[in-house]
């Protein structure tokens, strides 16, 4: 099982239904997100694209995240989903100081938080949050491992971009481009 996501920048309008339902399900404090919207100018003129996308953790295989937490707090369960779990989590930052992303952030209560792929739903047989309201249904998500999943098919069928792969993270977001 190796969980992975793939957003497809062709059909994404930055609404940010995304981030909202992030926020709602996970009870994120106001004026923090575990997802956002980034927009980037792709190209050169006058062929200019604008390229919308949906970011967050990239669960990574090789975490940089994971190595530096001097605590454990910073782990990775089944599927390869990178958690932080709170009650072991000091707040010193070196995780978010080593992920290439800017994925992680620190909660209020003193402790660093990030995207989870919402597996509370996962074990329930639903989609991440985000996934499950996007209105141009332009977010998959599931089992990389199994060649005949959506998700694989997906990934193997179009041109696809990882963020920032010369960090060597090995990135489990991928964008259809
Ligand atoms: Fe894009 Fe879907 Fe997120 Fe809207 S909900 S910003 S269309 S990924
Ligand atoms: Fe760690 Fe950042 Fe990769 Fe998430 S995106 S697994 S926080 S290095
Ligand atoms: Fe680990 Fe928490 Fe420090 Fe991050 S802030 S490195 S999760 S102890």
């Amino acid at each position: 099982m190796r969980y992975a996501m793939a957003i497809d920048t062709r059909k994404c309008v930055g609404c940010s239904d995304c981030v909202v339902a992030c926020q709602t399900e996970n009870n994120i404090p106001l004026g923090y997100a575990r997802d956002w919207i980034s927009e980037t100018v792709e190209g050169t003129y006058p062929n200019l694209h604008l390229e919308i996308r949906s970011e967050r953790c990239n669960h990574c295989d090789n975490t940089p995240c994971v190595r530096t937490c001097p605590t454990g707090a910073s782990h990775i369960i089944e599927g390869g989903i990178v958690k932080v779990n709170p009650e072991d989590c000091i707040g010193c930052g070196a995780c978010i100081q080593s992920c290439p992303y800017d994925a992680r952030y620190s909660h209020p209560d003193g402790y660093v938080d990030k995207c989870t792929f919402c597996d509370h739903r996962i074990k329930n047989g639903q989609d991440p949050a985000c996934v499950s309201v996007c209105p141009t249904y332009c977010m998959y998500f599931g089992d990389m491992d199994d060649p005949n999943s959506e998700i694989s098919k997906i990934v193997a069928n179009n041109k696809i971009k990882v963020l920032a792969p010369e960090a060597g993270t090995k990135p489990q977001i991928f964008y259809i481009v």
